[in-house]
């Protein structure tokens, strides 16, 4: 049989890896949906323990070749050595954090409202409710986390952490670092006895594939992080369906980062920002794409020693060719469009994809009547922005659509006199930091990276940090069930020891 395969590509050496990956067929597709859905049958029953073990004998299987992945990771994505390390640690601590969660059943949402026989005029039936798994998961991986949002990254994960099997849609920058991963999965699964179909892959060239994954009707939910573009057009793909299913799409964001005069004069400013912009070749979503300040002497002096920061910079090779062009076209039309100001540009390091990171001026008013510029350019880059007054800033503020984070730069009296700012901030992003830089997300339980439309697609949920396991969740309510019958979250004697809302109180209480 001859099969179709594609090569990844080192944008290093600007040269095709030698090993050839095989494209998946629209019927290896129908299979691997088909396994999900048997699979599905066992794996909804495991208990939060049996996810636990699974989600803990990956996170060891992942060490077990960590070698092999640096090597291969290193060498398609153009990513040091160092990011790939400290990417697999967060991959593994992302695995054993929602291996806690899934032991500890919390996240189940127990709410119990006990039967109320005599109450008049009319009795209340025993009414209660927990989460469960939805059914097999499509995740789509990002580029730019060929770790941390990719074959064992946060959306498989949680989705496996719920009960759901996933069927990954392999990323074609990092393809060798996806087999390596998908193997320690099957590994994993192989040593828990857990059915083969819990997680499949496939690989794919152009998009009819993902278009067939998104619309085939085994699927139940879809988890995406990439580009505006894809995930609008998988959205589109997904609302046509005749069985509508969530579709969470973490997509891009420009991460305002707002200037009150003291923070201007801080001489940290400076380095915390340019750090941020160039760290990992500015290929993060929560890039500060987007720098806020009102004009002054000090906002002069501040560009000047930004633009002399950055002129000392020295770049890095991109992910990949379609990321390398994007960023290279929206250069060059900075450097000839006569609304920006070009501040400077650090070096470029040798490599095919290598780029300069770069710093742009504009007012607060040619902002205003260049919707382009709120657009987020993939890349180490950055766009300062000098409003003429307060007013000019909060319009701009206002218009600005939804967003991942915002920051805030300055004094706590600072804050509270500009308290409406922040009150915009909340309704426009998911997370809001003060006196830090956007780069950085922690996973953990209180983290939110998620933010309305366009940064996401469900302005209401979040891919990093624990509660990203209730995405892949829904709710099913059981009235006077049999005791036998009720998940072990439900039974009177409380058996997983969880808190559980009974008659409106949170409580460990048995009935
Ligand atoms: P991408 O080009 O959107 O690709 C992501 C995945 O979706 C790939 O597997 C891709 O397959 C697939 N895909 C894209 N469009 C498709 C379509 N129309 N039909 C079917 N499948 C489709 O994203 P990327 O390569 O990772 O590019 C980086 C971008 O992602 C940046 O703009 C960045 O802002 C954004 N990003 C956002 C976050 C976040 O958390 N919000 C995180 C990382 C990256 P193919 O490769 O086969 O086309």
């Amino acid at each position: 049989m001859n099969f179709k395969t594609i090569k990844t590509f080192n944008p290093r050496t600007g040269n095709f890896l030698d090993q050839n990956y095989i494209l998946s067929t629209l019927n290896d597709l129908n299979e691997k949906v088909s396994d999900a859905q048997l699979a599905f049958t066992v794996y909804r029953n495991t208990s939060g323990n049996d996810r636990a073990i699974l989600l803990e004998t990956i996170a060891e299987e992942i060490e077990s070749v960590a070698e092999e992945i640096l090597a291969i990771a290193t060498l398609e994505t153009g990513l040091q050595a160092g990011r790939i390390q400290s990417e697999t640690v967060r991959t593994i601590g992302q695995l054993r954090l929602f291996a806690e969660v899934a032991r500890k059943e919390f996240w189940l949402d127990a709410v119990i409202d006990t039967a109320l026989p005599n109450r008049q005029p009319l009795p209340r039936a025993d009414i209660r409710k927990c989460l469960v798994p939805i059914g097999p998961v499509a995740v789509f991986g990002a580029s730019n986390f060929p770790l941390a949002f990719s074959t064992a990254g946060g959306d498989t994960v949680s989705a496996l952490a719920s009960g759901n099997p996933v069927i990954f849609k392999a990323h074609n920058s990092h393809l060798g670092t996806h087999e390596c991963m998908a193997a320690a999965i099957a590994r994993a699964l192989e040593r828990c006895n857990l059915p083969k179909g819990i997680f499949s892959s496939l690989i794919a060239e152009g998009n009819e594939l993902g278009a067939a994954l998104v619309q085939h009707p085994g699927i139940k939910a879809v988890g995406f992080t990439g580009s505006y573009s894809g995930g609008t057009a998988l959205l589109d793909l997904v609302s046509k369906r005749k069985e509508p299913i969530p579709f969470y799409g973490e997509m891009g964001s420009v991460n305002p980062v707002i200037l009150f005069p003291s923070a201007l004069k801080d001489p940290k400013i400076v380095s915390s920002l340019i750090g941020s912009i160039n760290l990992g070749v500015g290929q993060f979503c929560t890039n500060p794409g987007l720098i806020l300040t009102i004009d002054s002497e000090e906002t002069q002096s501040f560009c000047s020693r930004m633009t002399e920061a950055i002129d000392k910079c020295v770049g890095e090779v991109m992910l990949n060719k379609a990321i390398y062009d994007s960023y290279e076209a929206n250069m060059a039309e900075i450097s000839a469009e006569k609304s920006y100001t070009l501040l400077g540009q650090g070096t470029k390091v040798a490599g095919a994809l290598s780029v300069k990171p770069s710093l742009a001026l504009t007012s607060g008013k040619k902002f205003l009547t260049h919707p382009k510029m709120g657009q987020e350019i993939f890349g180490p880059f950055s766009l300062i922005v000098s409003c003429e007054n307060d007013t000019e800033l909060s319009e701009i503020l206002m218009k600005i659509e939804g967003q991942l984070t915002f920051s805030f730069m300055g004094q706590e009296k600072e804050f509270n006199e500009q308290a409406h700012l922040i009150a915009l901030a909340k309704e426009k992003a998911g997370r809001i930091i003060f006196n830090g830089v956007p780069t950085g997300v922690e996973v953990g339980y209180a983290m939110i990276h998620g933010g309305p439309f366009p940064a996401t697609t469900v302005p209401n949920s979040t891919s990093v940090g624990t509660d990203a396991i209730r995405r892949f969740a829904r709710p099913v309510c059981y009235q006077d069930a049999p005791q036998s019958l009720l998940p072990m979250a439900l039974k009177d004697n409380n058996p997983l020891e969880i808190f559980r809302k009974i008659n409106g109180k949170w409580c460990q209480d048995k009935i």
